[in-house]
């Protein structure tokens, strides 16, 4: 968990951005992560626009222990950055969550998990979040 306190507190604070995990890792800004924004230099999975809907990032070809995984991480983020409102699922429009939470580097909704287990949801942030938990775990 100590990683997720060190961003939690830098995203409190004013600081000089960071080289992201994106560059550290020489992943080109145009491949992009799932959309187009960043937290503070940190790559974001499982948030919306206009031109990239959930609905564009359905899959069904995901192994179910790599797709628990992930889920298993989502569930046990910290909240980094609390909202006023709560966010409502693109697809099924259930109420979803009010803050950003992180784990293992990477930010994203509260409830995003609703999207992996409702709608067999799989974005690109998906497998770098699973090839961190991998990575880790080898560790
Ligand atoms: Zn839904």
């Amino acid at each position: 968990m100590w990683e997720v306190e060190v961003l939690a507190r830098r995203l409190r604070v004013r600081w000089s951005p960071p080289i992201s995990d994106a560059q550290r890792l020489g992943i080109e800004p145009d491949r992009g992560w799932d959309t187009v924004t960043r937290t503070d230099g940190y790559p974001r999975l499982l948030y919306w626009s206009a031109a990239d809907p959930p609905q564009r990032f359905i899959r069904n070809d995901v192994p179910p222990g790599d797709r628990a995984l992930v889920i298993h991480a989502l569930l046990h983020g910290w909240r980094v950055v609390q909202m006023a409102g709560f966010a409502r699922c693109r697809i099924c429009d259930t109420a979803l969550g009010s803050s950003d939470k992180a784990v293992h580097g990477m930010v994203y909704p509260e409830k995003a998990e609703h999207y992996l287990l409702e709608h067999d949801v799989w974005t690109p942030g998906c497998d770098e979040l699973l090839r961190r938990l991998q990575t880790r775990s080898r560790t």
